[in-house]
């Protein structure tokens, strides 16, 4: 049976061209390049190469790049890192309530350590209010973290609005572009953030390698330290054949990045039409166009979405309940419920992420496979028939 692979959000299959990019790095040019020899050398001038192309991706300068583990060490490093490096200057965070966890859980590591957090909540359609970030400013603010687009919802943030009553206040500003480079427009000055934080296995790239952008004077404490690597931002042998990959993955992405985003948008937009029309009682969840081209979310009522979920694995199919890390957590997701969704609902809830190698043929296949299985299990459901609860969205 084919697979048809609907969860390009959880993660990306590693382009072939990256592959064959990141080959050499394994096995002929294995040099540490921290090493003074030419095979080091060789290395550490892949390292910086790759430095440069993804800075000039995102329009930052080569030395405000540091490459880190991934989408969940760089947003540690930024938050955890810029609030540890402006204590004497005060201790107030405002985040939003609908962020990864690895924005999430650090706002609570450094909750337990005397900082304050402001958690601010969205509306039905999980935006965050430009307006409610510059109300919760307070003398004591250090840091605002608002991720640019939602990894289950989809919706996309006025990050650059917020940018700017972030930098009128003189605040250090984050966000979390996980779920956008690689697959919009990411111009860190356009955005104006200080801190960004970006992961390869998002857009094509190999897993366990990312990127932390650091505008220029911005504070950072070091989060991992006992090397000079990174000068001396980020210790540890540097992932050289990841690095390589990143860079090459994202060069390619941003090739096609128009043409691939519209294309997925009028796939996006047919899928969210089609599932509506073929089943009755289903909710999209976010914002309808403020959305990541790839993203369709939505509330099929009176169906348990991990049920679903398990009848479309038998068909080949793979898609999420939430977040490829809160699945199987059994708690409902912290996204859904922030939008008002209640935990019930929230638990009837699928997404399907598309990607660059999603046809019409797959969503197709998608509108074929679903209603019957839906209908299947409606039918076994003590819940059909009950009305759906009261929704915001
Ligand atoms: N932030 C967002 C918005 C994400 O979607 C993810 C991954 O799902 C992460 C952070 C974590 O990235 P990584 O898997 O590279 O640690």
């Amino acid at each position: 049976m084919k697979r048809t692979y609907l969860d390009y959000a959880a993660t990306t299959p590693t382009d072939p061209k990256v592959v064959q990019a990141m080959a050499p790095y394994y096995t002929e040019s294995f040099g540490n390049p921290s090493a003074v020899y030419s095979c080091g050398q060789e290395t550490r001038l892949a390292v910086e190469a790759a430095r440069s192309k993804v800075a000039s991706v995102i329009g930052a300068h080569p030395d405000e790049i540091i490459f880190t583990s991934g989408g969940t060490e760089s947003d540690n490093s930024a938050i955890k890192g810029a609030a540890r490096a402006s204590r004497a200057r005060g201790n107030h965070i405002i985040t939003t309530t609908i962020e990864h966890h690895a924005v999430l859980e650090s706002c609570n590591t450094l909750e337990k350590e005397g900082y304050e957090i402001t958690r601010l909540t969205t509306d039905s359609y999980g935006l965050v209010s430009p307006e409610a970030v510059r109300q919760a400013i307070g003398p004591r603010t250090i840091l605002i973290s608002v991720m640019h687009a939602n990894n289950e919802v989809g919706t996309i943030q006025p990050v650059s609005e917020i940018g700017q009553i972030a930098r009128e206040a003189g605040i250090t500003f984050h966000t979390d572009a996980v779920q956008t480079v690689g697959h919009l427009p990411v111009n860190v000055d356009e955005l104006k953030v200080d801190l960004l934080a970006s992961s390869a296995h998002k857009f094509y790239g190999p897993k366990g390698v990312g990127f932390l952008y650091v505008r220029k004077g911005t504070r950072l404490d070091p989060y991992m330290t006992g090397g000079a690597q990174e000068r001396g931002r980020r210790a540890g042998t540097e992932n050289v054949p990841g690095i390589v990959g990143l860079a090459k993955a994202l060069e390619l992405a941003n090739a096609d990045l128009t043409g691939e985003a519209e294309r997925q948008t009028a796939l996006r937009d047919y899928l969210i039409a089609e599932i509506q029309a073929r089943i009755p009682s289903v909710h999209l969840n976010g914002h309808p166009s403020r959305r990541l081209p790839n993203n369709v979310n939505v509330t099929v009522d009176f169906v348990e979405g991990e049920a679903v979920l398990l009848s479309l694995d038998m068909e080949g199919i793979c898609a999420s309940t939430g977040s490829a890390c809160s699945s199987g957590s059994g708690e409902p997701s912290h996204v859904l419920t922030a939008l008002g969704i209640s935990p019930a609902q929230a638990h009837c809830s699928l997404r399907f992420t598309l990607g660059k190698w999603t046809t019409e043929q797959d969503a197709r296949r998608l509108l074929e496979v679903l209603p019957p299985i839906v209908a299947r299990l409606r039918a076994m459901s003590p819940l059909t028939g009950i009305p759906s609860p009261a929704r915001r969205v």
